[in-house]
């Protein structure tokens, strides 16, 4: 080894050791904060929130540690771990080195639109409703002209934030621009270790071989839908299908599994379940978690990771009913990921998942036993003779919303591609463009309002989507393996348990996530075990 190479590996040593002193102490206030302010609500807990997260940013603004970690990244020597380290921190870096006016000024624009977003009260049948409120009587309704009335309720907010939007995504694009990159959307992709060109070619696939199930699939809710408005197929319109986006399916094709769960524990449920898998932790990280509603807390559901030394925690609002069952396996799906990462010999900082779309694809994977028959008898108490019927069809109302959550997905993507390729371009006509290519939803007449505002993620959680997609296709690959392997996720018992805890938990992000992909799954991240778990072969 050359003098020269030593010192680069000393000086990369002592990088890596002043960045996790200064990140322990600092990610962990952010992290408590943002716990903190989700559970009280209260404007001093979110002013810490914002004072922590503010810190981290000036943090990664640091130009002379992004120089020098690039000088580093550039001399010979290094082991592969500390290569792996430095390029994971230069990115961090990298996201924050556009001028920080510039920066400021997004900020300040974002947490606008995320105030305009959470006050705005639509005007429904002559008062304020709220979205929930909007998105039960598209649900529940029969009657066409009130469909349509809460359809375009739930589509104000989209004229209200249309120009600020198109202005932030100017501004975002300036700040990618300052830092070497096209446009914001690049930006995010490439800053988050994904290739845009490999996406669009995925996009490509996904649609090409999802349009058949999905219209096969289609053509059945359309006779459902047809029959429950009264009216033609032909002159179905949005406010049809349930959903404001229809980016999931109506339950049209199981009956509803509300029942199943009003007299049960689901939370005993859902722990059960883990320990019988062999997450032995999951008691633990469920008396450290937040589990019920009460006053100012916020609605969503997550699940965080502390300190990355085993301080996981999920907060959640749990009510006896099948969405939060699905839930709970979620939310905790992703808490045993994070407490099942390497703490002994993983370093601090790859103390995470690799990409946060394996995270997301794992957890949406921990949903599937509520569709499974043994499950459902085994721990639900549902008779066999009954469950063995009602599984096939809570299967098939999962596929008719995965195919509609695959085609929803290709049209927001390539929304906001386009999107921040050309902000100015007519965006009101691109996204009906997109719904109609890709979820065959035909607009309505003569319309031309910008309904791609009002959407909460295009607004608030921009060029993320694409997260969701590639979850999808990694959760149907694992799906396959394990059904290969042990029979299955739920059948598998201890044996996929302890399968996951080594080869996707344990290494944490010390691989890039193509090599953790392949690791898991046995192949490279591809389409073809999704559009095999959504073949339709017609709901009885
Ligand atoms: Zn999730």
């Amino acid at each position: 080894m050359t003098e020269r190479s030593q010192s680069s590996r000393a000086s990369a040593e002592r990088l890596l050791t002043d960045e996790e002193v200064w990140a322990r102490p600092a990610l962990r206030e952010a992290s408590l904060a943002w716990w903190t302010a989700s559970l009280s609500g209260e404007p001093a807990d979110y002013e810490r929130m914002e004072r922590a997260d503010k810190a981290v940013n000036a943090h990664y603004a640091q130009a002379s540690t992004y120089r020098q970690i690039e000088q580093l990244l550039e001399t010979q020597g290094l082991d592969a771990l500390t290569t792996r380290r430095l390029a994971r921190l230069r990115l961090a870096y990298r996201s924050k080195q556009a001028p920080v006016e510039m920066l400021d000024r997004i900020a300040a624009a974002e947490a606008r639109m995320q105030e305009t977003y959470s006050t705005f009260r639509a005007q429904f049948d002559g008062h304020a409703a709220t979205d929930n409120e909007l998105e039960d009587v598209l649900r529940t309704t029969t009657e066409n002209d009130r469909a349509e009335e809460a359809w375009l309720a739930r589509k104000q907010i989209g004229a209200i934030v249309a120009d600020a939007l198109r202005a932030i995504a100017e501004l975002r694009n300036q700040a990618a621009r300052a830092i070497g990159f096209a446009d914001f959307w690049q930006s995010q992709m490439l800053l988050d270790e994904l290739d845009p060109d490999r996406l669009l070619d995925t996009l490509e696939q996904v649609d090409q071989q999802t349009q058949a199930p999905f219209r096969a699939m289609k053509r059945d809710l359309d006779t459902h839908l047809a029959h429950r408005f009264g009216v033609d197929r032909a002159a179905l319109r949005p406010w049809h299908y349930g959903d404001p986006f229809f980016q999931e399916t109506p339950d049209v094709f199981a009956p509803p599994a509300d029942p199943l769960y009003a007299d049960k524990d689901v939370v005993e449920l859902a722990a059960q379940t883990y320990r019988k898998l062999g997450f032995r932790n999951i008691d633990a990280i469920l008396a450290r978690s937040d589990l019920y509603p009460r006053p100012g807390k916020n609605q969503h559901a997550y699940a965080v990771d502390i300190d990355r030394e085993g301080d996981v925690r999920t907060f959640l609002n749990v009510e006896r009913n099948a969405r939060w069952m699905n839930t709970l396996l979620h939310e905790l799906g992703h808490t045993i990921y994070q407490d099942g990462i390497d703490r002994t010999e993983l370093p601090y900082d790859l103390r995470d998942d690799p990409q946060g779309f394996l995270n997301e694809g794992f957890a949406m994977f921990c949903e599937q036993p509520t569709v499974d028959p043994s499950w459902l008898t085994r721990m639900v108490g549902v008779p066999s003779s009954e469950a063995e019927p009602l599984g096939p069809r809570l299967a098939a109302q999962y596929t008719a919303s995965l195919l509609a959550f695959i085609r929803w997905c290709l049209t927001i993507v390539h929304f906001e591609r386009s999107f921040y390729a050309d902000p100015r371009q007519d965006l009101n006509r691109l996204w009906w463009d997109l719904e109609e290519r890709y979820q065959e939803v035909p607009r309505p007449d003569g319309r031309d309002a910008p309904d791609w505002a009002s959407k909460v993620h295009v607004a608030t959680a921009p060029a993320y989507y694409h997260k969701y997609l590639y979850g999808r296709l990694f959760s149907a690959q694992l799906t396959r393996k394990l059904d290969a392997d042990v029979g299955g996720w739920w059948a598998g018992g201890e044996r996929s348990g302890n399968y996951i805890k080594h080869e996707l938990f344990m290494p944490g992000a010390r691989f890039p996530w193509p090599r953790l992909v392949e690791r898991v799954t046995g192949r490279p991240l591809g389409v073809q075990a999704l559009a095999e778990a959504v073949a339709w072969s017609g709901a009885n």
